[in-house]
């Protein structure tokens, strides 16, 4: 578990980047951290890894103050993934996602195996790719290595700022589904800054909406979309919440509802007519419907494309590029 008590940190010049932050992170988990630009996203993951000292208030890591931690071994067990990939450009893909492997001084065969899994962890051939050079690479490719490089060593955390706000969409959602899968498989803790709330509610399992170093909610994507504290958070979500309220029918909206990839139907059955309210009531309990109309199921409505629906219309807040 991360523990944040009481967390401030002042820059030089005097202005509080994050304020008396509370703050726990449970083993597992994919949170996600969100908020306009400038609001210490960046600040907030930094301290976690040391990158960025504290001002005030503890850090700690397994109930351990991250002061205490020799700092390398706190970093070894935080992977690290920038917005702007940062692989080194001499070396080829195998040698970029050894470098903390080579640190922790595994052999040779140890470290092969290990980059060899990575890769075809995320789809791409060993054979093909590990000798060549990040050049070589598409953008998407390129940000994958950065991914797999920080779980090279196997850390318990993961830390990711933006890693996929440069990417033209389709990378992005592709390697948003890589991630997720990632987690299912390798059940590491996530922290996940974004400034997209779309890929927030895609990705958390909970979120934190931060604002001006503070946190105004956190919560799972449903608990946010269906109460948000405030118009803030409201203004984030977007404006589809509304269409809850007015109890629109499925049949209206149902194209925009229905999921594209493919998923075995569900044995819940929700007819076209119904409420999307009365939808997502039965998705709090259930991860997929099928949708029915004169008889036939004409698809499956997801828990995740249902609330995608709920977050569109709303824009990105700013580039974080901070
Ligand atoms: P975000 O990642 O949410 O965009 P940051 O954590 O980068 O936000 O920045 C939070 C605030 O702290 C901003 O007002 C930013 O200008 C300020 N800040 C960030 N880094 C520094 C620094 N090294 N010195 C002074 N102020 C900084
Ligand atoms: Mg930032």
């Amino acid at each position: 578990m991360i523990h944040f008590e009481n967390v401030t940190k002042r820059y030089q010049d005097g202005n509080a980047a994050i304020k008396s932050l509370d703050l726990k992170i449970n083993d597992g988990e994919f949170f996600v951290i969100i908020g306009p630009s400038g609001c210490g996203k960046t600040t907030l993951l930094k301290m976690m890894n040391r990158l960025i000292e504290l001002t005030d208030g503890t850090i700690f890591v397994d109930d351990k103050k991250i002061s205490d931690y020799n700092i390398h071994e706190l970093r070894w067990n935080m992977g690290y993934v920038l917005q702007q990939i940062a692989l080194f450009p001499h070396m080829t893909i195998e040698e970029n996602i050894a470098v903390v492997p080579e640190l922790k001084k595994w052999n040779n065969e140890k470290i092969r195996q290990r980059t060899d899994e990575l890769l075809e962890m995320v789809g791409m051939t060993p054979e093909k790719y590990r000798g060549r050079k990040p050049k070589e690479l598409s953008g998407g490719e390129q940000q994958r290595i950065g991914v797999i490089r920080a779980l090279a060593s196997d850390p318990g955390i993961l830390l990711m700022d933006e890693p996929f706000s440069a990417l033209d969409p389709i990378s992005r959602e592709k390697l948003q589904d890589d991630i997720l899968e990632l987690q299912r498989k390798i059940n590491k803790t996530i922290v996940f800054v974004t400034h997209d709330m779309q890929e927030a509610i895609k990705l958390g399992d909970r979120i934190c909406l931060m604002k001006d170093g503070e946190i105004v909610q956190v919560g799972t994507p449903k608990e946010i979309i269906e109460n948000p504290v405030n118009d803030f958070v409201r203004d984030f979500v977007g404006t589809h919440s509304a269409a809850v309220k007015e109890n629109i029918c499925l049949e209206d909206i149902i194209e925009q509802l229905l999921t594209s990839h493919s998923v075995a139907p569900s044995t819940v059955i929700i007819p076209v007519t119904a409420s999307l309210r009365e939808a997502l009531m039965l998705l709090t309990e259930y991860e997929q419907l099928s949708v029915e109309k004169e008889g036939q199921i004409i698809g499956i409505i997801t828990r995740q494309t249902a609330l995608q629906y709920l977050a569109e219309g709303l824009q990105e807040v700013g580039h974080g590029n901070g």
